[in-house]
């Protein structure tokens, strides 16, 4: 049996970097914040193209239009990771959130960790939309993760 130990993590423990489409040449560009330190959602951000000489800074977060609208919340680009899944569209911020999710939906069993003030609510496994933790979609997720991986596996490298 596949124990899957949710972290109980919220989604911004993945700010470090999200991988972002290149508005310039399609390819694959990284939104990374900016400077030292622990980031969290309001840390200021720069993009930069791992393709082609694209680069640009914001300062705060553009206005949200939804979390799950797949887009980096900064600089409103599509996600580099994401596909049509189930009706809706199946993403991910980075490496580390496609692995969390594989972990996530590829358990058979959930565990989750309590936090200081007991068993949370708020972890990202909690919060993931209906259809993603549903089991009647199990297997459609998992085949939109592997194409996920593949995606990922075209910037590998770089
Ligand atoms: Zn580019």
């Amino acid at each position: 049996m596949n124990r899957f130990k949710d972290p109980g993590s919220d989604i911004s423990a993945f700010v470090g970097a999200a991988l972002v489409v290149c508005p310039r040449c399609s390819g694959c560009a990284v939104s990374r914040p900016r400077g030292g330190g622990i980031p969290d959602a309001s840390t200021p951000r720069r993009v930069s193209c791992t393709a082609c000489p694209l680069s640009g800074e914001r300062e705060s977060p553009a206005p949200a239009r939804g979390r799950d609208d797949a887009r980096d919340p900064f600089f409103r680009l599509p996600l580099w990771l994401q596909t049509p899944c189930c009706g809706a569209v199946l993403w991910a911020l980075n490496e580390d959130h496609l692995a969390f999710l594989e972990g996530y939906v590829g358990a058979d069993l959930r565990q989750r960790a309590p936090d200081d003030a007991g068993w949370s609510n708020r972890s990202t496994g909690s919060r993931l939309p209906l259809w993603i933790k549903s089991a009647k979609n199990r297997e459609a997720v998992l085949k939109g993760l592997a194409k996920l991986r593949e995606r990922l596996r075209e910037v590998r490298g770089l």
